[in-house]
Order: C-alpha cells, then sequence, then structure tokens
C-alpha cells in the first residue's frame, strides 16, 4: 500500500517533490520547540493549486491523512505527524503578485514568508500590518490557518483583520477562489479558513489587506514595578496614543536569559522587575505625543529610541526570548490570554503552581496576552496553567492556535453548543477526516 500511495503522490507532484527518505523528512517531522515529533509516510511539496488537490485525491484513495505545513514555526505541534501522515508541505507555493495599490491589496502563495511580504510591499511605502520575530520563517499560510497575532495585532487586529479573500483546496478535491474584493454573497468560507489550523482546508494563497507604512517610528523601554503597574500604565497612555503600534511585556529572569543567550551583559538600562516596550508610529514624528503620555502616567526616565537600529536593540531584547529559552530547554509553551487587570495576580499564581520548574512569561501587553514558558514541568503543568486562565476569565489561545497540544482543553473555553458546531462544520467540510486529524478537535 505505502509503494502505491508514494507512486500516486510522484504522479501529482513529480518523483522529485516526494520526500520519502527518513533524513530528508526528518526536519519537517519535529516541531520548532522540538516538544512534538511523529513518523510521516513521506513530505511532499506541491508546486500549486491543482497538485495540491491531486496530492489530497491521492490521500484519500488510500486512506492517509495529510499535515498541511508551512515554516514549521507554529508553537502547539499542529504542523507536524502525530505517527503515519503524509506532509504537505507548502512552502512552494511562492507566487508574489504586484500590490494593486487603488485596492490596496496583494496577492501571495501561501508559502511566501512574513519577511518577503515585508520587504515585497515596504519599497511601496506599504506594510503587512503584522509582524512577529519568527517573520524570515513563518508562511502566510501557516499564519492565516493559526490567525497568527504578533506585535502590531494591538493596532491593525490578528491577521483575520487582513484577509481580503483567499484561494483554499477543500477536502473533496475542490478549489475555492476570491472574486472583488466587497462581497459578502453567502457564507464567507475564506472566513471560516482563518484559524483553522489545517483542518478544514489547505490554503494555497491569499489576497493580504495591506497598510500605510508610517515612517516615523519611536519606542520606548519603561521600567516598572510590577505588573499591576504595567496594567495601569496601558490604561493611561493607551487613549493617549492613537499612533500607539506595540506594547509588549518581559521580566526582569527572562530579560537575564536573554542576555546571557545574546551574550550581553549590561542592557543599558537601571534593572527593575518588570520591561514594556511601547512602540509608536505616525507620519509626522510620534516622540512628544509618546513623551507626554509617558509624562501623564508619572513616567519620567523611559529609554527612548528613535533611529532603527537603537530601536532594534530593544527589540531585540523582547524577541530573544523565543531563542533563549529554547537553548536552555524544550519548554512547555502556553500562549493564553487574560483581561488586562488579572495579569499580575495570573502570572504570580502560575509561579506558585509551577513549582520547582522555571517559569518564563512575556507578551503582549495591550492584548491582556503571556507567553507562559516552563521549563522543567512535566504534563501535568499544561492543564493547570489552561484552566488557571479560563478561571481568571481568559482563553487557552490567544494567537498560537489550539494544534494538538491544547485540543484536550478545548472545553474550558468554548460551549458544549460551540464545539457541536465546530464538529457538525469540520464533518460537512472534511467528511472522511484527511485533514490534520487531532488538530484542535480531539478525534
Ligand atoms: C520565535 C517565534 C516567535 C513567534 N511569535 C509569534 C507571535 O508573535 N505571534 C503569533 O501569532 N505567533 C508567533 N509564533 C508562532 C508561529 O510563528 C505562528 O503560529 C505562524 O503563524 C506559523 O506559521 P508557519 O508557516 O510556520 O506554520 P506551521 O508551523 O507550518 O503550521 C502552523 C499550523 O497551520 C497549519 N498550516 C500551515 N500552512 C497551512 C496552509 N497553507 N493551509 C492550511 N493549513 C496550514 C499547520 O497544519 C499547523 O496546524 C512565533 C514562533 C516563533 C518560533
Amino acid at each position: 500500500v505505502a509503494d502505491a500511495l508514494l507512486a500516486a503522490l510522484e504522479a501529482a507532484v513529480g518523483a522529485a517533490h516526494v520526500l520519502a527518505d527518513d533524513d530528508r523528512r526528518a526536519g519537517f517531522e519535529t516541531d520548532w520547540t522540538g516538544r512534538f515529533h511523529g513518523d510521516a509516510r513521506a513530505v511532499v511539496r506541491p508546486a500549486d493549486a491543482g497538485q495540491v488537490a491531486a496530492v489530497l485525491a491521492a490521500c484519500r484513495a488510500h486512506g492517509v491523512a495529510v499535515v498541511p505545513q508551512g515554516g514549521n514555526t507554529g508553537l502547539v505541534g499542529g504542523g507536524v505527524p502525530r505517527g503515519g501522515e503524509v506532509i504537505l508541505s507548502l512552502t512552494h507555493l511562492r507566487d508574489l503578485g504586484a500590490v494593486d495599490r487603488a485596492a490596496g491589496v496583494v496577492a501571495a502563495g501561501a508559502g511566501v514568508t512574513l519577511a518577503e511580504l515585508q520587504r515585497h510591499v515596504r519599497a511601496l511605502g506599504l506594510d503587512p500590518g503584522v509582524d512577529l520575530a519568527a517573520r524570515d520563517g513563518a508562511t502566510l499560510g501557516g499564519m492565516v490557518a493559526t490567525d497568527a497575532g504578533g506585535t502590531h495585532a494591538l493596532r491593525y487586529g490578528t491577521v483575520r483583520a487582513r484577509i481580503a479573500g483567499l484561494q483554499a483546496v477543500l477536502a473533496d478535491g475542490s478549489v475555492v477562489e476570491p472574486r472583488v474584493l466587497k462581497d459578502n454573497a453567502g457564507y464567507d468560507l475564506a472566513a471560516l479558513l482563518v484559524g483553522s489550523e489545517g483542518t478544514l482546508g489547505i490554503i494555497t494563497a491569499v489576497r493580504w489587506r495591506l497598510v500605510a507604512r508610517l515612517p516615523a517610528r519611536v519606542t520606548a523601554l519603561v521600567s516598572l514595578d510590577s505588573l499591576d503597574a504595567a496594567a495601569a500604565l496601558m490604561t493611561t497612555v493607551r487613549p493617549r496614543l492613537p499612533s500607539l503600534e506595540a506594547a509588549d511585556f518581559f521580566l526582569d529572569d527572562g530579560l537575564a536569559l536573554v542576555l546571557d543567550h545574546q551574550r550581553r551583559s549590561d542592557p543599558g538600562f537601571a534593572r527593575a522587575p518588570v520591561y514594556v516596550l511601547l512602540e509608536c508610529a505616525d507620519r509626522s514624528d510620534p516622540t512628544e505625543e509618546l513623551a507626554s503620555a509617558l509624562r501623564e502616567a508619572g513616567i519620567e526616565d523611559a529609554v527612548v529610541a528613535t533611529g532603527s537600529a537603537d530601536r532594534e536593540r530593544l527589540w531585540a531584547l523582547r524577541e530573544g526570548h523565543a531563542d533563549a529559552i529554547a537553548a536552555v530547554g524544550v519548554p512547555h509553551k502556553l500562549d493564553v490570554g487574560v483581561p488586562l487587570d488579572r495579569l499580575a495576580a495570573f502570572v504570580a499564581e502560575v509561579d506558585a503552581i509551577a513549582g520547582d520548574a522555571r517559569v518564563v512569561a512575556f507578551g503582549h501587553l495591550g492584548d491582556g496576552n503571556v507567553h507562559v514558558n516552563v521549563l522543567g514541568g512535566d504534563d501535568a503543568i499544561d492543564e493547570a496553567v489552561l484552566r488557571l486562565a479560563a478561571a481568571h476569565g481568559g482563553t487557552i489561545s490567544a494567537e498560537h492556535g489550539i494544534g494538538v497540544a491544547k485540543a484536550r482543553w478545548l472545553s474550558l473555553v468554548r460551549s458544549p453548543a460551540e464545539l457541536r458546531a465546530m464538529r457538525a462544520i469540520k464533518a460537512a467540510l472534511d467528511p472522511d477526516g484527511i485533514l490534520n486529524p487531532g488538530a484542535v478537535l480531539v478525534t
């Protein structure tokens, strides 16, 4: 059977794009964190939607499931096999069209990375309106599939807000395409695929809604005594800063880890328990607006950077967290969201339940989005942290998705009626259960 499947896959995409040997599959079978791994039958790399449809037909005929994969930067194990599936790698779908300036959109293949899209459109004074530290690897298809957030979600929303249409291949091999830009005829299938994590269809191309790239930027690093003070800072500055583009936080133990990893000893500012990075962007210099909002909040001594190199040095401290943590061990990554006024209590309680395990927390302050990283904990810590987030009125996934890591706990934040509706949608669009089984919904 396996050989017949491989022959059908080779007929679909060409033998050069079917990777069946152990060593050629290996890089696709383990996730970015090293925590999730599964053996695949093969990795297939289609070049267009027609080939994707042919791969799905071959897999359906052989009763084998597919795991779609983009840049494999996902953090919830949804893009790597559980065992025995075919990995459908979408990185060869690389068309990048001309920007439609009148409409403010650009068409791009699912395999284009965020950094490539940023370069493509920034040259024209435009911006994708999304940014995240995995920009060099994360693909547009993966970002749509996870409804990624990132640092600019505060201003522009998550990826969902950037989608003006999708081309996708459904489980039965049919291809859905976007038509005109403004189009509300019937159910919005593209909206359904956003955040579906490869379980409802394969995204092959996106029509991405762009924003103006605001050229004048300022970043401030504010040192604070507590997360309650950080929440209060947000409450004061947010209404005063229409130019606010990002508001992230990290803690002093996380900073220590990053400095160690980056072989730096002195961050260039006094150490404190909590740090908040605020970035404003506008057509004209927003520095005075930011300074005045900080004064209103009683902050006199922020580190302020306007040049891009200085700003990047500050952001490297926040964006360096994932790499610094990965250098120490394989973390349990729990991306959760809580109401801002619960943030301090939540993080303190996570520390308490983690016991001897090391907790590193950082995230997107403006969205109440905490990335809880636990080093040295066992599987029980996942459930404990997710239950705690739910108990604080929060969510078990703010931006990374459910994947396989959290599928067991979806009922903590989704009602029986919502879960029934999700299962009905899944059964209707993927009746044979070949699209990423085990991700999002427990099979
Ligand atoms: C250092 C670092 C920083 C990060 N920062 C952020 C952040 O700030 N915000 C944030 O939201 N995420 C962040 N992430 C997580 C990750 O980058 C995002 O989840 C991203 O959207 C994944 O894109 P990808 O192409 O790597 O997808 P993959 O990891 O390959 O896949 C992710 C999921 O999408 C599915 N999928 C992938 N491509 C397709 C497709 N074409 N069609 C259908 N399904 C598909 C997969 O099956 C899987 O379930 C970060 C990750 C790292 C390593």
